[in-house]
Parts: structure tokens; sequence; C-alpha cells
């Protein structure tokens, strides 16, 4: 998170490829088939405010900011739910998916779990009842169309931790301090995956 937030260059041969940015490419496809599909079911989802502009937020000078995927704001009467409602789409591979579904999103994508308590707490000042209400996650199977849809209650700990987190990260960085890794063995999963470990192992 700091060598991103820093600005750093990945680690060689580590930069998005033609494959990825397609990957990419067609996520946002498939978040645009599901807007249509729930509205087709009844669903009401913005992702403009009344007076323009995408929903977001900026906060610490610009420094930590997001927009989100949608605001529900209407739904089916009989599904018992409640507004403004956060909406956070993901696409999965058939394994990854059927782990979200039997275990749920803050077991098995603690990232996305993250994301969205961060988003809910720091979007409640422009959209009131925002973090009172669950976010409804919505998981797109790639490989079969099936679509998983949680109920996620906000997790007023997790997006503290998640904002003091970033606060480490911007006054560290400002001050020109490395923080410690957030992992004790470059061969656990995160490092294995992470576009700077060879600058931070490898001493590059
Ligand atoms: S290699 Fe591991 S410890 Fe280092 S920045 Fe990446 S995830 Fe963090």
């Amino acid at each position: 998170m700091q060598y991103e937030y820093a600005g750093a260059p990945v680690d060689p041969g580590r930069g998005f490829s033609g494959r990825i940015l397609r990957v990419f490419e067609v996520g946002h496809a498939l978040e645009d088939l599901a807007v249509r599909w729930l509205r087709m079911a009844g669903f009401e989802l913005h992702n403009q405010k009344a007076n323009g502009g995408q929903f977001g937020f900026s906060v610490a000078g610009g420094r930590i900011k997001g927009h989100v995927d949608r605001i529900i704001t209407a739904a089916p009467p009989e599904l018992g739910l409640s507004f403004p409602m956060l909406w956070e789409c993901k696409t999965m591979a058939d394994k990854h998916w059927k782990a979200c579904v039997k275990s749920g999103v803050a077991v098995t994508k603690p990232v996305y779990a993250a994301q969205m308590a961060t988003y809910q707490a720091y979007m409640e000042g422009s959209v009131e009842g925002i973090s009172r209400n669950p976010a409804l996650f919505t998981a797109i199977n790639k490989d079969t169309q099936e679509l998983w849809f949680e109920l996620v209650p906000f997790d007023a700990g997790l997006a503290q931790k998640m904002s003091d987190r970033a606060v480490r990260v911007i006054q560290a960085t400002e001050a020109g301090e490395l923080l410690p890794r957030g992992f004790a063995e470059a061969s656990h999963f995160e490092c294995k995956f992470c576009s700077y470990a060879q600058r931070c192992w490898g001493g590059v």
C-alpha cells in the first residue's frame, strides 16, 4: 500500500499485461450488465448525483478517495431492504465465486469487505444513512453467469482500521519513512502476488 501511494514503479514484468487489462474491461462490462439486470428486477441504482458528478468521496486533501459502483435507492418492497444502500459488484472465476457463496465476502475477500466499510463510512457525509443500511454485495460468476447477492452490515471497526492504516501510510510516506512490512515471510501468499515483492524483499 505504501509503495503504491508513494508512486513507486512496480517490479519489472509486474505491470498490467494486455490480458489483465482485458480482464478489467470485461469486469466493467459485466458490472454494466448486472446494473441492467437489477433494473429489470425493479431496483433503482445511481452513480450520478442529482446535481451531476459521480458518487464518491475525497478526504485528506484528495489523498484518500474513491468512487462507488452504485447507490441503490429503491427495490421491490417484498425484499424488505432499506435505503440508501451501497452496491458493490465484483466478477469472480468459478472457484472463488463458490468459496464466496459458501463462506461470505468478509471471509473469502476481506479486501472487498474493507472497501465497502470504508466507502460506507466516508460516504455518510454526502449520502445520509448509507452506513446505517447494509451494503448489497453482488458477485458474478464469470464462468457460469450465476449471481450471488449478500447483505453486508456496516463494520465500523473495520472502516476505522482501514482509515487508520491509510493515515499511517500517508504520514509515514510524507515523513520519508518506510513502514515495517505487513508480512513476516516473503513466501506469504499476499507477497507472492504483490507487484512490489522484489523491491520489498529483494532490495531493488
Ligand atoms: S511484498 Fe509483501 S510485505 Fe512487501 S509490500 Fe508486498 S505485500 Fe507488503
